[in-house]
């Protein structure tokens, strides 16, 4: 083995970067550990910087419990569905709104403060030696987590394909004045290009986080550029809340079974596509997947994809194949309706919902039944309606 040898290199200084370079320093304190992103701290990243109570929780699991505690506390959700049903309530665990400027800067000091390695290197070549991987012909590893984001070169290298547009939305960000008491998170869904939302997540600082997002097809299906498109739409959906620092970046969401990794490197966050399908969330199984790739590297760098793959199952696989099956379901809007007016009339349902949308929750069958069948009924009601005008 070379003198120069790290046991894990890590590739994107984001949440899933971080959370595996904490993740490996804590389950092997003396790992030698290198994180790497092609950006300094802090840096931006299009985001609606929304951090549910369940990534809070995953931050206690990564030995930083109180990282995003000076954030406020949003206590209530709004929603409205695609056909105008509207949920407004107070969500079981309140989420916070962080600006990715410092959150991701945060959590990069703490891998830091852990005794990670940082580095500004771009990673553009990878290969696999056997019993180590090389970076760009200079940086030896044991094992490599790969967080580099959306449009993972490192995914390429290891030749898994990317995501493919049918599970990929396109979104823009930006941000809006408000009032600095206004504490809930907004969330206004679109029929047209359908399944398509809009968004105003107060910070707590007399600014909130406003966005627009779109699947792919759909955005195309426009015929219009993407920009033009997501602009309009944000501006005519929120026209009280005019944005600036407008960004935009791509979503890769999960299709209900992550791609672990290939040998030696461990793919994480959305480099794995793990972007919740129904809300576009990202950072909590960011955190939950970084930590568990970090994990295997140190704990089974020989072989680490299927101990990779163990933990996502245990931790994740239910979820995965529960939101799988509900955005199918949920390319029809009248789905959505049905679940939000339900949600409506049940606390219980709009937590699980909640759960479901931000964390690792599942579905219980009766649920399930219950929703269908309002969504039938809806339907057979619309079919059944005499037409007018
Ligand atoms: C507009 C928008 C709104 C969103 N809103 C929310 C929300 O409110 N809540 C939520 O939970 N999720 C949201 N998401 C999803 C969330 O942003 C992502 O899921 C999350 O950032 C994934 O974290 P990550 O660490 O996997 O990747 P990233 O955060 O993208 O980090 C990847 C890092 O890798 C670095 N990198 C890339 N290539 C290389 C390379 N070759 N070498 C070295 N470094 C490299 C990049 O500089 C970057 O720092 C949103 C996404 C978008 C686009």
């Amino acid at each position: 083995m070379r003198a120069d040898m790290w046991d894990v290199v890590v590739v994107g200084g984001g949440p899933a970067g971080s959370a595996a370079a904490l993740g490996a320093r804590r389950a092997r304190p003396g790992a030698r550990v290198l994180l790497l992103d092609r950006e300094d701290f802090p840096r931006d990243k299009a985001c609606g910087d929304g951090i549910a109570a369940h990534g809070a929780e995953e931050l206690a699991l990564l030995g930083v419990p109180g990282l995003i505690d000076d954030y406020r506390p949003a206590g209530r959700l709004e929603v409205i569905s695609p056909g105008g049903a509207r949920v407004l309530a107070s969500v079981a665990r309140p989420n916070r709104v962080v600006p990715r400027m410092v959150f991701d800067a945060r959590l990069v000091a703490a891998a830091r403060e852990q005794g990670v390695e940082v580095r500004r290197h771009r990673v553009r070549a990878l290969a696999d030696r056997g019993d180590h991987v090389v970076l760009d012909g200079v940086l030896a590893a044991r094992a490599v987590v790969a967080a580099d984001g959306a449009n993972s070169a490192m995914r390429r290298l290891i030749g898994a394909p990317p995501s493919p547009d049918r599970h990929t939305a396109l979104a823009v960000r930006g941000y809006a004045d408000v009032p600095a008491d206004d504490d809930v998170q907004f969330i206004a869904m679109q029929r047209e290009g359908w399944p398509a939302y809009a968004w105003s997540f107060p910070i707590g600082d007399g600014r909130a986080n406003v966005g627009y997002g779109m699947l792919l097809p759909r955005l195309r299906a426009t015929g219009r550029p993407g920009r033009e498109v997501l602009h309009g739409r944000l501006a005519e959906l929120l026209p009280h809340l005019p944005a600036r620092d407008l960004r935009a970046h791509h979503l890769p969401l999960s299709p209900g079974r992550p791609r672990p990794g290939a040998g030696r490197v461990l793919l994480a966050g959305d480099a794995a596509g793990l972007i919740n399908p129904l809300t576009g969330e990202g950072i909590y199984y960011a955190l939950v997947s970084g930590r568990l790739a970090g994990e295997a590297a140190v704990l089974a760098a020989a072989d680490p994809v299927p101990a990779y793959r163990r933990g996502l199952r245990r931790s994740l696989g239910r979820h995965l194949r529960t939101t799988d099956v509900l955005a199918r379901a949920a390319q029809s809007p009248g789905f959505i309706d049905a679940a939000v007016a339900t949600a409506a009339r049940r606390p219980e349902v709009f937590d699980l919902l909640v759960d479901v949308g931000l964390g690792a929750g599942t579905v219980p069958a009766p649920l399930a039944a219950a929703v269908a069948a309002r969504w039938l009924r809806d339907t057979a009601g619309r079919r059944r309606a005499p037409v007018t005008g």
